[in-house]
């Protein structure tokens, strides 16, 4: 009778979601990667699968804006493979919707840090960090001009900031991903 869910947690069907507008080229990595079998998706393909990701999205989109930037963040991919073929290509672009979202995130976080003089290249930097990408924070901070403690402490509030804002949508996206039996309820089982 439960037949509706179709990932084994919130983890797969986010990533899943995140990742599925970018897999059109059937046969390149990623859509390989992305190929229902490895993902625990029971028989996604075509439209069904588009129609999922879409559903997905839109419970994530509930959880706020803030919230739904953090998720796009933590779980759309950083780049995508990209086939220009021209001699400069380093074979991957970046993915404008991870971009935009930590931009728009690097713009909120200044609510963290009020009271400080701060820089919007640092807060950006400190965001991107946050969610995965490789940064040295003495390198940032020697990219802004501002002093390393400076930075450290910066980093601290809007780590803080992030974590509350994260963990806000996770709870909220994971119990309507339940909800809707997108999501197996791992409590019933
Ligand atoms: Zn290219």
């Amino acid at each position: 009778m439960n037949d509706a869910f179709l990932f084994d947690d919130a983890h797969a069907a986010l990533s899943f979601a995140f990742h599925y507008a970018h897999r059109q080229h059937v046969g390149s990595p990623l859509g390989k990667l992305w190929k229902p079998s490895s993902e625990g998706g029971k028989g996604l393909s075509g439209v069904d699968g588009a129609a999922q990701a879409g559903m997905i999205r839109a419970e994530a989109e509930r959880s706020g804006h803030s919230g739904y930037l953090s998720l796009i963040a933590r779980y759309a991919p950083k780049r995508l493979r990209c086939d220009c073929g021209r001699a400069c290509c380093s074979g991957y672009r970046a993915n404008e919707e991870w971009q935009e979202s930590v931009a728009v995130l690097g713009d909120l976080s200044i609510r963290a840090l009020s009271g400080c003089v701060s820089n919007r290249r640092l807060r950006v930097g400190i965001v991107r960090r946050y969610f995965g990408e490789r940064i040295k924070l003495a390198e940032l901070a020697g990219l802004c001009g501002v002093a390393e403690n400076t930075a450290s402490a910066h980093n601290g509030k809007i780590a803080r900031y992030l974590r509350e804002i994260e963990s806000a949508a996770w709870l909220i996206v994971s119990d309507r991903l339940i909800s809707a039996e997108i999501v197996k309820n791992e409590q019933a089982a």
